[in-house]
């Protein structure tokens, strides 16, 4: 399950009580559900303007301590545009946002989101995922990757095919992928639109997620569908299980 720590297009981030910490605790044990979060959606990272960096990057240590609090493993985050500066600037701001948090970092596990390629937006290639990891010195207990299926479709990797699959493996290291939105995506491969569909209702197919979720390790990894609510849901699950031999 994946939550937000608060409201997702605000920017305060309030600490969870108590009473929340000890419930959720509670909740958590009972139903056997692991919860991971995702960063509210204002926050940029990429930014060089410095008050928008601040406040994002003061936004991402609250997220970890709210993280912490909960045991909750892995934050999910976007890595932000950089709004024309420029992707060497925007690498570099995103970096020195890693920096400043690694002090508050606890047991959390940072994962950076591919995104879909929308203008100035980075992390779209497999590549810039690698280097913000290669240059951090978070490390492989405090870094790692969230991966987007319709995202990575819409960049341009067609994950129904192996070798599409092999080369994001090479180029990432499949073991620093921790967590997977699966999302079927509306537009074809490569329309850089990050719109999602509902899985086997969109250009990926169900034989897409069959390829992804046969391919090595994929399906015990964290999977999470961001897709459209409605009467499909159910049978979402279903076909995914199906595909995933389960
Ligand atoms: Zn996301
Ligand atoms: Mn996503
Ligand atoms: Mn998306």
């Amino acid at each position: 399950m994946q939550i937000f720590i608060s409201n997702p297009r605000g920017w305060e981030v309030k600490m969870p009580g108590k009473d929340v910490v000890s419930s959720f605790a509670r909740k958590a044990k009972k139903t056997g559900i692991l919860a991971v979060a995702h960063m509210p959606y204002l926050p940029n990272l990429a930014s060089a303007d410095k008050e928008t960096h601040g406040k994002s990057v003061s936004s991402l240590v609250k997220n970890i301590e709210a993280c912490n609090a909960l045991g909750i493993r892995y934050l999910i985050t976007h890595m932000g545009s950089h709004l024309g500066m420029g992707k060497e600037i925007g690498m570099k701001n995103i970096l020195d946002a890693m920096e400043e948090v690694s002090g508050s970092i606890g047991r959390v596990c940072i994962l950076l989101e591919n995104q879909a390629g929308h203008r100035n937006s980075i992390g779209a290639m497999v590549e810039d995922l690698r280097h913000i990891y290669e240059k951090s010195s978070l490390g492989e207990s405090h870094l790692g990757f969230c991966l987007d299926t319709c995202h990575l479709f819409a960049a341009g990797y067609d994950i129904s095919r192996a070798d599409v699959l092999e080369g994001i493996d090479k180029t990432l290291g499949l073991g620093k992928v921790h967590a997977l939105h699966l999302n079927d995506a509306m537009f074809p491969l490569g329309s850089g639109r990050d719109r999602h569909s509902n899985i086997g209702k969109g250009e990926i197919g169900i034989e897409g997620f069959r390829t992804l979720l046969n391919y090595d390790g994929i399906s015990s990894k964290v999977l999470i569908l961001e897709t459209p609510e409605g009467e499909w849901r159910k049978g979402e699950l279903e076909a995914l299980r199906k595909a995933a031999g389960r």
